[in-house]
């Protein structure tokens, strides 16, 4: 399995960020990133109609910001 690293938030630069899945995780997924240190489930449907980029992957446990990293294995 890949090696999962925190991502660090552009917003206060802790490096709290854990990583967002949306829809319906598998259990598999939120195995390998609650071992990595956390996981939050951003809602039942991925925010698609974004129109300023890709959904948010990773949330800051230190402010609660959302940003896209696109550092997360898939
Ligand atoms: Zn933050």
């Amino acid at each position: 399995m890949a090696v999962l690293t925190k991502v660090s938030c552009p917003m206060c630069g802790e490096p709290e960020g854990i990583r967002l899945l949306w829809g319906f995780p598998s259990l598999d997924e939120l195995e390998a990133y609650g071992r990595a240190g956390g996981v939050v489930i951003g809602g039942y449907e991925s925010p698609t109609d974004a129109a300023d980029g890709p959904p948010a992957d990773t949330e800051c446990r230190h402010c609660g910001h959302r940003w896209f990293s696109g550092e997360w294995p898939s």
